[in-house]
């Protein structure tokens, strides 16, 4: 029986598959396997022949995502929450840990399931790597920086982040994660690297999760207005998926114990994107501004040097490339009719 049943996303690359050789039969655990990135990561990981166990409990992820992967090789799926401990049988060789609502409108929805994951659920997936001696990945955020006075972030900038507006459930949260994780590694007993990702986009992200690119794509297919936050003069560096979990698999063999952003530097405005879509779809959708929300960032761009210094690593995918893809998914996948997500954020 062929490992995969649908033809796979994610561009294949020969250079790095080879360097990717040290997965070949190992055993990886992703927590947040039913996510978008999460799905991403798990097929590529089965792709360079690991074998793979998602953890998910449904939260804001989907079966649909791993539908293509259920039936293959290697492949095992766990309905868990992670804020309980949970067992996983036999060796464990990686957990990545990425379980975690992640976009503005889930985090709102989900306020405190947002704090427990980034710490109950950080707690356990550590806990998990250290019984298993195994080497743990911590998918953090950008949103560690907050709202940024320093242009493009370092990982040595340690952020502008308003701890008790409406985004510090999900940027705090993240930080606890980032302080338990290197304790860990402090105490010596587990190997950590810590991943600060910046926006990531491409197939599989939710009609409804909030996010600029599924938002703008969905209502210039539908022919509605594109619905700008601010003046949309707010920047965002836009990653395309395949690009992070490349660096996902670059960071967890790395030497480099992070944190280490993982982002596109090519900084576009919310207004540029709005209007790059409209473009691509041939759509005759107006651009229409609604206001900012609560702490948007205006500016959100990473300094990759670490990351090219560290992991080799260094997105690859052009933007028009990357969304693309993403619409051709989106024109097969989005509903016709979705709601329009309302109070979004550029994230
Ligand atoms: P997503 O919402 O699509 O995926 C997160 C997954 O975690 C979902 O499948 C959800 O059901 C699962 N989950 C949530 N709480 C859980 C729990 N208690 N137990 C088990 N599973 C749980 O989000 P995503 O965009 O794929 O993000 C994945 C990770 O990457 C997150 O940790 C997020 O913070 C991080 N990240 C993403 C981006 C981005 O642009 N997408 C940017 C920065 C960081």
């Amino acid at each position: 029986m062929p490992r995969l049943q649908a033809p796979p996303i994610l561009p294949r690359d020969p250079a790095a598959s080879a360097e990717h050789g040290v997965f070949a039969r190992r055993i990886a655990v992703v927590t947040g396997a039913a996510g978008f990135i999460g799905s991403h990561l798990c097929e590529r990981l089965l792709d360079l022949g690991a074998e793979v166990v998602g953890v998910d409990n449904l939260l804001t992820g989907r079966l649909d995502n791993l539908s293509h992967l259920r039936s293959a090789d290697g492949f095992r799926f766990q309905t868990d929450d992670v804020t309980s401990p949970f067992q996983v049988a036999g060796p464990v060789d990686f957990v990545f840990h990425l379980a975690s609502p992640a976009s503005p409108l889930d985090y709102a929805r989900h306020p405190l399931a947002t704090l427990k994951v980034g710490a109950m659920g950080t707690l356990n997936a550590l806990e998990l790597a250290e019984a298993k001696h195994a080497r743990f990945l911590l998918a953090s955020t950008s949103e560690v920086y907050g709202d940024p006075l320093v242009h493009p972030q370092p990982e040595q900038y340690w952020g502008n982040v308003n701890p008790t507006g409406p985004r510090s459930v999900y940027d705090e949260a993240k930080r606890y994660a980032e302080a338990l994780t290197s304790c860990f590694q402090r105490s010596g007993g587990t190997r950590t690297r810590i991943v600060r990702i910046f926006n990531t986009y491409g197939p599989r992200m939710r009609a409804d999760d909030g996010r600029a690119v599924p938002a703008f794509i969905q209502q210039a297919l539908a022919g509605r207005p594109i619905t700008v936050a601010g003046d949309g003069s707010q920047t965002r560096s836009l990653c395309f998926v395949a690009d992070t979990v490349e660096g996902l698999l670059a960071a967890v063999t790395a030497d480099h114990p992070g944190p280490v952003n993982l982002g596109n530097p090519h900084e576009i405005t919310m207004l540029q994107l709005a209007e790059e879509i409209r473009t691509m779809t041939g759509s005759v959708s107006a651009v229409t501004f609604i206001p900012l929300p609560a702490d948007d960032p205006k500016r959100r761009c990473p300094d990759i040097t670490a990351a090219r210094a560290h992991l080799g690593w260094e997105p690859t995918t052009p933007l028009r490339d990357g969304l693309r893809q993403t619409l051709d998914w989106a024109q097969q996948h989005f509903p016709r009719q979705a709601t329009a997500a309302t109070g979004r954020s550029a994230s």
